[in-house]
């Protein structure tokens, strides 16, 4: 389906939107990749959402993106005898594998590998950060810590633990199934959450076999620090800004955002910038300015996707945030210093003739102002090195696997169509002016830019 933007956005599906109609009109108002958030819901009904997409899919002739998103090693505590306490800065206070209901000295701590990778001084946040606490003694039974920031404590509310490697494994037995379970009904993209290291991306890339891509979501600062390797081994990232601003003190996720992006350019990886982008609008239809520039700010940086998660899964306005995000995309892309800032991080990472024949696909297309690139490819790599030089005009993708169709979905400015698979030159140059302009990428007069990766290394530049 053709957009007015080459941003991409990507839509949690939940109880406020999980019906054929909603879905629908989020489609038709620029949903490109629908997110089943595996933390919430059954199998039931997410096989229920992916049927509902898939059909609006054939009916609308196009491939919309599912990416299946890991609820990954969330830490706990266990339960309280009156369901909550309260906590005072000063207070001494205990975390134990002891697993009857807790009071105001003591609660189960249900992981005992946390308790084993703690050390004197270690900070442990929890509920979102709300409240802090700092180890004074510890063994592989329990942690005695002291209230740095006190407050309410509740029934199973989540742990963090910054900084410290946890010997946990990326993939708990309920994502495992989770996982067989999302590859059975055939989503496109998986999501690892808590991502920590290369090893983990790398065990769940052994289980998918190549059956889905994988998405490594970058919620912890030693994620951080290993952007690099972990990226190169992911097929793309996404900025999870909920669980790394509270790993991370908030006033440095921005600048671990831009390392984010500017890393993924580089290496030719789709990322994409997610959590609060318009938190407001879970109850208001209207954003505020401070959301409606993080989404933009996330566009000049040349994010390919940003993403909704309550705003579009439980939120009271789904459809009002996704038409408030396509709208900032595209004015904030009409703006020509965005098209100069992207084009100053798409730095060259490989120096391949794949990367030179993108890059000039790229040049061709500014300098004859191209309506579109019409690429023929099979390969999601090779697009995806197409999108990372970010060219101003959509990319009109000709492949004739319809797994790389719907994957694509998530690069910024790809748009795909099926066909048979096409040696002869003629043929395709003649594809793709019938094609650019009956899905309205191009108008009679118009210039396009074929770049044809089905065979052999060909460029072409073509007035319809
Ligand atoms: C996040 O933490 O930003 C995130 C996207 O993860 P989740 O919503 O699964 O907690």
């Amino acid at each position: 389906m053709k957009r007015y933007r080459n941003g991409k956005i990507v839509a949690t599906i939940g109880p406020s939107s999980n019906s054929p109609e909603i879905i629908e009109k989020l489609y038709l108002g620029g949903v490109d990749v629908f997110r089943l958030n595996f933390s919430h819901g059954d199998h039931a009904g997410h096989e229920k959402v992916y049927d509902i997409i898939r059909s609006i899919g054939h009916k609308y002739h196009s491939f919309p993106t599912i990416l299946a998103d890991l609820q990954g090693p969330k830490l706990r505590v266990g339960t309280f005898e009156n369901n909550k306490i309260f906590l005072e800065e000063g207070d001494i206070f205990r975390f134990d594998l002891d697993k009857t209901p807790g009071d105001t000295k003591r609660v189960n701590l249900p992981h005992p590998e946390i308790l084993e990778a703690l050390k004197v001084g270690t900070v442990l946040l929890l509920d979102d950060g709300k409240l802090r606490f700092e180890v004074l003694s510890c063994s592989p039974e329990y942690a005695e810590v002291k209230v740095i920031i006190g407050g309410q404590l509740s029934n199973r509310k989540g742990v963090n633990v910054p900084h410290v490697m946890l010997p946990i494994p990326a993939l708990t037995e309920k994502d495992r199934k989770d996982l067989d379970f999302a590859l059975k009904i055939g989503v496109d993209w998986v999501a690892l959450s808590f991502v920590q290291s290369v090893e983990d991306v790398e065990e769940a890339r052994s289980i998918i076999k190549g059956r889905a891509k994988v998405l490594s979501k970058i919620e912890k600062p030693l994620a951080v620090q290993s952007i690099e390797p972990i990226t190169k081994v992911s097929d793309g990232i996404m900025v999870a800004r909920g669980d790394l601003g509270v790993e991370m003190n908030p006033e440095e996720v921005p600048m671990a955002q831009r390392l984010i992006i500017n890393t993924c350019h580089r290496m030719g990886k789709p990322v994409i910038v997610a959590t609060q982008m318009l938190e407001s609008m879970i109850t208001s239809p209207s954003p505020t300015r401070a959301e409606v520039s993080d989404v933009a700010n996330a566009v000049y940086c040349g994010a390919d996707a940003t993403m909704l998660s309550a705003e579009s899964a439980s939120g009271q306005y789904p459809l009002e945030a996704v038409s408030m995000m396509d709208k900032i995309i595209e004015i904030t892309e009409k703006d020509p210093s965005c098209v100069r800032r992207i084009e100053d991080d798409a730095q060259c990472p490989h120096q391949t003739s794949l990367d030179a024949k993108c890059k000039a696909a790229k040049s061709a297309a500014m300098y004859s102002n191209a309506s579109c690139i019409v690429m023929f490819s099979d390969s999601f790599e090779h697009v995806a090195c197409c999108a990372r030089f970010r060219p101003t005009c959509p990319i009109l993708l000709g492949t004739s696997s319809e797994e790389v169709a719907r994957q694509s979905g998530l690069l910024c400015g790809v748009y795909s169509f099926v066909m048979k698979k096409e040696f002869n030159q003629d043929k395709l140059g003649k594809i793709a002016t019938n094609i650019s302009v009956d899905k309205k990428f191009a108008k009679i007069g118009d210039s396009i830019v074929v770049l044809n990766d089905f065979d052999n290394d060909s460029l072409n530049i073509l007035k319809i």
